[in-house]
């Protein structure tokens, strides 16, 4: 939809971090229907430097203690939460509370108790919940979706995902809260293996049932003191497909999922990177990778928020598409702990 300026719809941005200021930011330039209108931080100097590059009047820079007072500025439609994760819970109740529709990065919560809260104060205020899921809103996943649905690949019976990279937070600013349990909820599960659940979900399209885990950290690494590093899962759908994922802090960076079917595999490699992704489809008979144009997901991502505000309908990736990550989460958690499948 090609829309004027004024009529695209103001976007805040909580949380001037890593993943905010070098993919978020940058990727306003592509939207339709989104624009960057003002920042939250807890650096002065840092969001009048970035005002000042994008463009964002003074008046619309906040602190966090301050936050509250964002439901006066009209300029403001959307609150964008890119905060650590146990955070993301009472900056959204904030910005419903002040009347705003809210866009949370995953994972949306760490606790199930405050997913619902989120939820729950979104749906009080009126306003629209969704978490920030951009690889639902990519070419090459949603191409592959399409094609299994479509019975490319047969009958599905098994999908694999991993996700993996070292953490490294004696060097990387933006990997210190990700060791701690408090702001992070967990380890590389929360922040990276959620992409190999998700994507096993929305690929086959099915909720599962069960979950096994097994977890591998090594406690005498201080990064893992508080958190875990290889947890390793199986998630068992309803139609009978397994998939098997692993998720590890540790090892160099993966980002890769396979579908496996009766007729055909599907191979996302990567499947969750910011740029440039590949999709190969093959069987017995040889390998193709067919032609997929790139696209900006982050853009899509922002539009289709910025669209459901504007028309008051759900998102593609609900609050409630959070939550069952979360829930998942802690199954997996809980199967590892315990050393027994658990239900779900
Ligand atoms: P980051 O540490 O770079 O950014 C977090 C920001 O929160 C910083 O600006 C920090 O100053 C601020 N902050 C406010 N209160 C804080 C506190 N008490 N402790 C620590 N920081 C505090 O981290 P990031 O990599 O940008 O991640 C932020 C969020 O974005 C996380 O939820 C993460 O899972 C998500 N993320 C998503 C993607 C994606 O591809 N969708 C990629 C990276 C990160």
């Amino acid at each position: 939809m090609k829309s004027t300026n004024q009529k695209k719809l103001g976007f805040a941005i909580v949380g001037l971090g890593k993943f905010a200021t070098e993919q978020i930011m940058p990727n306003f330039k592509d939207c339709q229907q989104a624009r960057l209108t003002a920042l939250v931080s807890g650096s002065p100097a840092k969001a009048k430097k970035l005002a000042a590059e994008y463009g964002i009047a003074e008046q619309n820079i906040y602190s966090y203690e301050n936050f509250d007072s964002i439901k006066d500025n009209p300029d403001v439609d959307v609150v964008y939460i890119i905060l650590p994760n146990g955070l993301h819970a009472e900056y959204t109740v904030r910005a419903a509370q002040a009347g705003k529709h809210v866009l949370c990065e995953k994972p949306m919560a760490t606790t199930v108790a405050d997913c619902e809260k989120m939820i729950a104060a979104c749906k009080k205020a009126g306003r629209q919940l969704m978490i920030a899921y951009r690889a639902q809103y990519e070419p090459f996943n949603l191409n592959a979706i399409a094609r299994i649905r479509k019975g490319e690949l047969g009958k599905v019976r098994a999908i694999t995902a991993d996700h993996g990279r070292p953490v490294k937070p004696a060097e990387e600013k933006a990997d210190v809260w990700r060791v701690d349990k408090k702001l992070a909820g967990g380890g590389s599960l929360m922040d990276i293996g959620i992409y190999s659940l998700n994507a096993c979900r929305y690929l086959l399209g099915e909720e599962p049932v069960e979950v096994t885990a097994l977890e591998s950290s090594d406690k005498s690494d201080p990064r893992f003191k508080e958190v875990e590093d290889n947890i390793h899962f199986t998630l068992r759908f309803p139609s009978g497909v397994l998939a098997t994922c692993t998720s590890s802090y540790s090892y160099e960076s993966v980002k890769r999922g396979r579908v496996f079917g009766d007729k055909a595999w599907l191979d996302l490699d990567p499947l969750s990177d910011y740029y440039e992704h590949t999709l190969k489809v093959g069987s017995s008979k040889g390998e193709t990778e067919p032609k997929i144009q790139e696209g900006n997901q982050f853009a899509a991502e922002l539009d289709h928020m910025a669209e459901c505000a504007r028309t008051n309908t759900t998102p593609r990736t609900p609050g409630e598409e959070g939550l069952r990550d979360v829930r998942l989460i802690l199954a997996i958690y809980e199967a590892a702990r315990t050393g027994k499948a658990v239900t779900v």
